[in-house]
C-alpha cells in the first residue's frame, strides 16, 4: 500500500475539480493531490455525444488561468453573432493542457487517473487503481474536496429507467453517428438539453421533422442565448442580470417570475401553449428554437415504462409503434438534484453551484474564498449554495442564494477585485463598457432593484 501526504485531496477532475484546483494553487502556496476514475481530466466531456457543444460561450468556461478557444464571435453558421462554443474534443484537449502544462508543471499538483476514491477512516483517505487494484492512503493536512457532488449524469453512462423488449433499437445519442441501417423514424426520449441537441442534429443532418417523434413528458424553460454573451457583447449579459433582479423584485411566485422574464425575451420555451415545469439552466438560440418547433409529433403522455416492438407503454396509456424505429435515450438528468450541504466544513469542501448556472465560475469562486483564509462561518456566508432541483419552482430560492452570494462577496475588497478580473465571470468586462447605454441602464436598474428583490424573495418564499 502506497502512502501519500498532501494539503488538499481533490476527488474529481471534471470542470469543477479543475477550476477549483487552478484557482487554489494560484491564490495560495499549497500542495494538491487530484484523483479521478477516468483516464484524463475533463469529466463527462470525455464521454459526451459527438455533436455536443458548450451551451455557453467558451469565453467563460474552463479555468481562470487559461483561455478556452479564441474569444471570437462566430460570423457564420448556427452560432453566428454569438461567442464561439467549444466542442467536447476541444474541451478535453484544453483540460489536458491545463493539467500537463500548468498544474503538474507547477510541481504542486499530483494527478492519479484511473483511480476510484473509496472513502476515509481513521487511517486516512483511500483510493484504488482501477488497473492494478493497488491501494493508496492519503493523509490530508488541510481538506478533502469532493468535486463529484454536482457530477453530471450523461446518456452514454446511464441506464434507462424503462424496460426494453428484445430487438428494440434503443441507443444513446453517441451511437447516432454510427447507425448503418435506415430507420423508419426516430423517437427521441427526454425533454432536456441533450434531447434538444439530438433533435437539432437530426434536423441539421436532413431528417424530415415528420420523421421525428419527441417524447417530452415535461417541457422546460431555457435561457435565450442572446442574453448570455460576455466581453464585447457583455451588455446582453448585464441586461439579463437587470431583468432577472427586476422580476425578482416584482414577482408574486415562481411562475410569475419566469413569465416576466419571458416577456423580456430572456426565458424561452418551445411550445408557448404548454407551461414548463422544468428549469436546468440550459441555453437555446432563437434559431434552434424555430427549428425545434418544426417537430410537431410531440408526445406528452408521462414517462415511458416499456418499449416493445409494437407498443410504447406509458404510465396510463400506450402508443403504437413499429419495429424499425430508432429510439434515442436522452433521459439522463444532466444535472441531478443534490441535497443541500454547506460548501465549507472543518475538514471538507463540497464545491457546488454558488452562481446561477456557471459551474467553473462557482468552483473557482469557492477556491478563491478558501484561499482567503477566513473562518468557516464567514466562508459559508460568502458562498450560499445555489441548489438546482430542476423544477421551475427552484428559480426563486436559487435567485435568493445567487443574489445573496454576490452581495456578500462584493463587500470583500480582495474577493471583489478577483471576481472582476476572473475570466469565468460572464460580467467581467462590464465596467469597461460603461459608455454603452445598455450597460449603464443595467447598472442603474440593478442598483435600484437589488434591495427590493431580496426583500420580495424573502417575503414570497416565506
Ligand atoms: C452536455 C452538457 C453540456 C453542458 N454545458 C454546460 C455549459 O455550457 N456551461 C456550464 O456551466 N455547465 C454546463 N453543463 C453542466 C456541467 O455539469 C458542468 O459544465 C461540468 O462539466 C460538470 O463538471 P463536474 O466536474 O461537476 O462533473 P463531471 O464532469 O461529471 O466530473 C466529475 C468527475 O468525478 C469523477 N468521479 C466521480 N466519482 C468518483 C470517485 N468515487 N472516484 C474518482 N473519481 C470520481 C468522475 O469520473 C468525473 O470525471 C453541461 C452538462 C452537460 C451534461
Amino acid at each position: 500500500m502506497r502512502l501519500v501526504e498532501t494539503d488538499y485531496l481533490v476527488v474529481g477532475a471534471g470542470a469543477t475539480g479543475m477550476a477549483f484546483v487552478d484557482t487554489l494553487v494560484a491564490q495560495s502556496d499549497v500542495d494538491v493531490v487530484m484523483v479521478d476514475r477516468r483516464h484524463r481530466p475533463g469529466g463527462h466531456w470525455l464521454d459526451a455525444y459527438p455533436f455536443v457543444r458548450l451551451h455557453q460561450p467558451s469565453a467563460y468556461y474552463g479555468v481562470n488561468s487559461r483561455v478556452l478557444g479564441n474569444d471570437r464571435v462566430d460570423d457564420s453558421g448556427p452560432n453566428a453573432g454569438f461567442y464561439e462554443r467549444s466542442t467536447a474534443a476541444e474541451i478535453c484537449d484544453y483540460y489536458n493542457r491545463v493539467l500537463q502544462e500548468h498544474l503538474l508543471a507547477s510541481g504542486r499538483v499530483r494527478f492519479f487517473p484511473m483511480s476510484d476514491y473509496r472513502g476515509s477512516d481513521a487511517g486516512g483517505h483511500h483510493f484504488v487503481s482501477r488497473l492494478t487494484g493497488a491501494e493508496t492512503t492519503v493523509t490530508v493536512r488541510r481538506k478533502f474536496v469532493d468535486a463529484t457532488y454536482v457530477e453530471s449524469s450523461i446518456p452514454s453512462r446511464h441506464t434507462p429507467m424503462y424496460e426494453i423488449d428484445p430487438g428494440v433499437h434503443v441507443i444513446p445519442p453517441n451511437a447516432l453517428v454510427d447507425l448503418d441501417e435506415r430507420a423508419s423514424g426516430f423517437t427521441v426520449i427526454g425533454a432536456g438539453k441533450t434531447a434538444m441537441d439530438t433533435c437539432s442534429w437530426l434536423l441539421d443532418a436532413g431528417v424530415d421533422p415528420d420523421h421525428i417523434r419527441w417524447i417530452r413528458p415535461r417541457d422546460g424553460w431555457f435561457l435565450n442565448r442572446a442574453f448570455t454573451q460576455p466581453l464585447e457583447l457583455v451588455a446582453s449579459y448585464m441586461q439579463l442580470q437587470a431583468r432577472w433582479v427586476e422580476s425578482a423584485a416584482a414577482c408574486g411566485d415562481a411562475t410569475d417570475f419566469v413569465h416576466r422574464l419571458e416577456a423580456d425575451g430572456v426565458m424561452i420555451r418551445i411550445d408557448p401553449n404548454v407551461e414548463p415545469g422544468v428549469f436546468r439552466g440550459a441555453t437555446l438560440s432563437l434559431l434552434e428554437l424555430d427549428a425545434l418547433r418544426s417537430i410537431e409529433n410531440v408526445v406528452r403522455l408521462g414517462r415511458v415504462q416499456r418499449i416493445g416492438a409494437k407498443h410504447m407503454v406509458f404510465d396510463e396509456t400506450s402508443l403504437s409503434t413499429d419495429a424499425q424505429q430508432v429510439y434515442v435515450d436522452c433521459t439522463a438528468e444532466g444535472l441531478p438534484p443534490v441535497s443541500p450541504r454547506p460548501v465549507f466544513e472543518t475538514d471538507r469542501i463540497t464545491p457546488q453551484y454558488v452562481t446561477i448556472g456557471v459551474a467553473p465560475w462557482s468552483a473557482a469562486t469557492i477556491a478563491a474564498v478558501e484561499a482567503s483564509g477566513q473562518d468557516e462561518t464567514r466562508k459559508n456566508e460568502l458562498c450560499p449554495p445555489v441548489a438546482f432541483t430542476g423544477e421551475t419552482s427552484s428559480l426563486l430560492p436559487i435567485s435568493r442564494a445567487g443574489i445573496a452570494g454576490v452581495f456578500a462577496r462584493s463587500a470583500e475588497p480582495v474577493l471583489s477585485a478577483w471576481t472582476e478580473h476572473c475570466r469565468l465571470n460572464p460580467a467581467r468586462e462590464a465596467a469597461e463598457h460603461l459608455d454603452d447605454p445598455k450597460v449603464q441602464e443595467a447598472f442603474t436598474s440593478l442598483a435600484a432593484n437589488i434591495g427590493s428583490a431580496m426583500e420580495n424573495l424573502e417575503h414570497v418564499l416565506a
